[in-house]
């Protein structure tokens, strides 16, 4: 295949693997970001990294975790190649539930037998619970196991990815806003570049391109403690959103994140705060005494179905909608669209996902 020109907009998770799934299909990529390098300011840098299409069943269609068992494969298989070393753990999830929230831990058991994924989970009794997470088996004398799951640090694997994008030959801009896009072309300070491809993964910004794009808002906090121990992400039942503490190098933990139906970028409230912070106290008493690094807010980019869309006008991509499930879908993502430059045409498989215009 002749190697094609492709400007990818955003650099995002999405933008980033677009960009990287392409390069590595032998194209010449121009990646801009009207961010900088620093890559602190978006959506993606706040994401928890959470990898658990089957957990997702408890909000999600069955897609999703279709969709998300085969990227975690893909970033399995990708994540070792990057030219800097990312935190990747892959120890499945540990589902916990105090009495109260006990039949949540339940419907996403029959949601995830119902979807037809029934051998990824098993039910723990504490002494099962004690082997995999010692120090919770006090607290829970139950919890569901769900494998193959696992996360990703967004902190290393952003950088990992322009890392590598760079020593491969891409042309990268920060601080460079693209001013307009149309099939094919990109404005940028008022002059116009041509490309043989152009993706447009702007992430919200394009919502005057795509209306019924929305940001749904999420609150999340860093705690640091060496008081702590815990093997794998624990996905602590809570009435009003899916919520995860991940362990990160370094005595970190994710806890997060909120879900509420706004696009306010406000700094996150005294409510959100009590609520992340009680969860993660029944977790586990002894990060009462943990420092608060962090307490970011940001807006998942999102369609009225949840779902992420692939929107294409001749030689122009728009890829968005990723939600709640940028780091856990974008590889899966850029396999398609990667697949539809090569062959000239969409996976069948992947048909959900596109919208022509
Ligand atoms: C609190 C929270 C927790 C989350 N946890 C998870 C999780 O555990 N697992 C998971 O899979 N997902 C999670 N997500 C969702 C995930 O973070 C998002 O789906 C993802 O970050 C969306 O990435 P994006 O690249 O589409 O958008 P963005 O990250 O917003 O990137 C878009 C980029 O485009 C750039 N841009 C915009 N306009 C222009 C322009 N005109 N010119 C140049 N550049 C431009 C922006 O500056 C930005 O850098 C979470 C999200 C939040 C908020």
């Amino acid at each position: 295949m002749r190697q094609q020109q492709i400007a990818v907009i955003g650099a995002g998770i999405t933008g980033l693997t677009q960009a990287l799934w392409l390069q590595r299909q032998g194209h010449q990529i121009s990646l801009f970001e009207r961010g900088s390098d620093r890559l602190d300011h978006h959506c993606s840098h706040v994401g928890a990294g959470m990898l658990a299409p089957y957990c997702e069943l408890s909000e999600a269609e069955t897609d999703i975790a279709h969709w998300g068992a085969a990227a975690l494969t893909l970033w399995q298989r990708v994540v070792p190649t990057l030219a800097r070393p990312v935190h990747m753990s892959c120890a499945g999830t540990l589902v916990v539930a105090h009495h109260q929230d006990r039949a949540g831990s339940n419907h996403l058991a029959e949601r995830v037998d119902h979807a037809g994924f029934g051998e990824h989970q098993r039910w723990l009794q504490r002494d099962e619970l004690r082997e995999l997470e010692p120090e919770l088996a006090d607290r829970f004398a139950e919890g569901l196991y769900l494998a193959p799951e696992g996360e990703i640090d967004p902190r290393s694997l952003l950088p990992a990815l322009v890392e590598t994008l760079r020593q491969d030959g891409a042309m990268l801009h920060f601080a460079t806003e693209v001013e307009d896009q149309a099939s094919g072309q990109i404005t940028v300070q008022g002059q116009r570049h041509a490309f043989d491809w152009v993706l447009d993964c702007r992430g919200l910004a394009a919502r005057e391109q795509m209306p019924d794009l929305r940001g749904v808002r999420g609150e999340i906090m860093t705690l640091h403690t060496r008081e702590v121990r815990l093997n794998r992400p624990i996905r602590m039942m809570h009435p009003r959103y899916p919520l995860y503490i991940v362990p990160r190098p370094n005595h970190r933990f994710v806890v997060g994140a909120t879900s509420i139906e706004s696009d306010s970028l406000r700094p996150a409230t005294v409510r959100s705060a009590l609520e992340l912070l009680s969860a993660a106290y029944a977790l586990h008493p002894a990060l009462a005494e943990a420092e608060i690094v962090e307490m970011n807010t940001q807006c998942r980019p999102t369609f009225p179905d949840h779902l992420p869309r692939i929107t294409q006008q001749d030689h122009l991509l728009r890829i968005n909608g990723l939600y709640r499930h940028g780091y856990l879908l974008s590889p899966l993502l850029a396999e398609t669209v990667a697949t539809l430059i090569r062959d000239q045409r969409p996976p069948a498989e992947m048909a959900r996902l596109w919208q022509p215009l």
